[in-house]
């Protein structure tokens, strides 16, 4: 285990919703650390003092909206996944030196692992937008074999921006119904769905052996995942993603694994039972052969 870092700090706009402090706490008593992982609201203008005020605490953390790509340009180093997305959600310090990480990037891959019970390869996927979530999913999908990526964003040329980073797999779309025809994976990155029942797309317009990602997540799961179910869909929203870059964080800051079932527990056994539940159903699914496509 590496020395500790000197506080623990989740650094956003706002933070008050957050999960991570829930499940990072629990960790942390589980691994009997006296650190209490506090979240901050730092307005963008305030960002670049505090994050440098921290650093000097030997301070560790995540970054959160909007502040990902601000934290990129304060760091004194970034890992590889850091530079491709251009966004930190992870930092440490690091003999004196700022450390910037993006573990957003695996925990969206853990994620789609656990939901389609394989290693993704051969997908169609469809991107709806184009932030930094988005950069995080696209980093991940350039590691998958034979992958290509619609991407639609209600503004198009961030759409056409973000493709351009990621020209080996992704394509910018005019139309939404362009980026989901024939897409395996379908993948919300906005923030669409976060506080309302709004949905990104109509799940009925999906084919039916689609699986649906929806990096937002909140009590009770988002009205798409629960609509993508409804029609027999695979689906999970951001808990699972939250969870894993969470789990990552925690071993970048002190070079041990966490008790993921800790973290699952502090976040609710409610939500970890409908997830069981969801994949017996899947299981049930895939077992009578799945629906035929749309
Ligand atoms: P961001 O960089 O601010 O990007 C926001 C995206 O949402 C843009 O594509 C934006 O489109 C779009 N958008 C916002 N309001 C919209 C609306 N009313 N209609 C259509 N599109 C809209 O944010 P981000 O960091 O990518 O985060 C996006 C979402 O993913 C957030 O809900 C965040 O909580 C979630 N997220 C979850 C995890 C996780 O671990 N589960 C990790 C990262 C992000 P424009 O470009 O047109 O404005």
């Amino acid at each position: 285990m590496r020395a500790p870092p000197g506080r623990l700090v989740l650094l956003g706009h706002p933070v008050a919703h957050s999960l991570s402090p829930t499940f990072q706490n629990a960790a942390l008593r589980r691994l009997g650390s006296p650190l209490v992982y506090e979240a901050l609201d730092v307005s963008p203008p305030a960002f670049a003092a505090v994050f440098r005020g921290l650093a000097a605490e030997r301070a560790a953390g995540n970054v959160t909206v909007p502040h990902k790509a601000s934290a990129a340009a304060l760091c004194d180093r970034l890992t590889p996944v850091a530079v491709r997305t251009g966004a930190v959600n992870t930092f440490w310090v690091d003999g004196g030196q700022v450390v910037g990480d993006n573990t957003d990037v695996a925990g969206f891959d853990a994620a789609v692992r656990a939901l389609l019970g394989d290693a993704p390869a051969n997908l169609r996927v469809a991107l709806i937008g184009a932030g930094g979530g988005a950069a995080a999913v696209l980093a991940a999908v350039e590691a998958w074999p034979r992958c290509v990526v619609g991407v639609w964003n209600r503004t198009q040329d961030r759409a056409s921006a973000l493709a351009d980073r990621f020209p080996a797999i992704a394509h910018p779309k005019e139309f939404l119904a362009d980026a989901i025809r024939d897409a395996d994976l379908v993948v919300n990155a906005t923030t669409i769905g976060l506080r309302g029942d709004d949905i990104p797309v109509n799940p009925a317009l999906l084919r039916r052996r689609a699986a649906v990602v929806d990096l937002v997540y909140r009590p009770g799961e988002t009205a798409w995942v629960r609509l993508a179910r409804a029609r027999g869909l695979r689906a999970c929203d951001g808990l699972p993603m939250l969870l894993e870059q969470g789990a990552l964080a925690f071993e970048r800051w002190f070079g041990v694994a966490p008790d993921r079932d800790v973290m699952w527990a502090a976040v609710g056994r409610q939500a970890r039972g409908e997830r069981r539940e969801q994949a017996g159903e899947d299981a049930a699914l895939e077992a009578s052969g799945g629906g035929g496509e749309s």
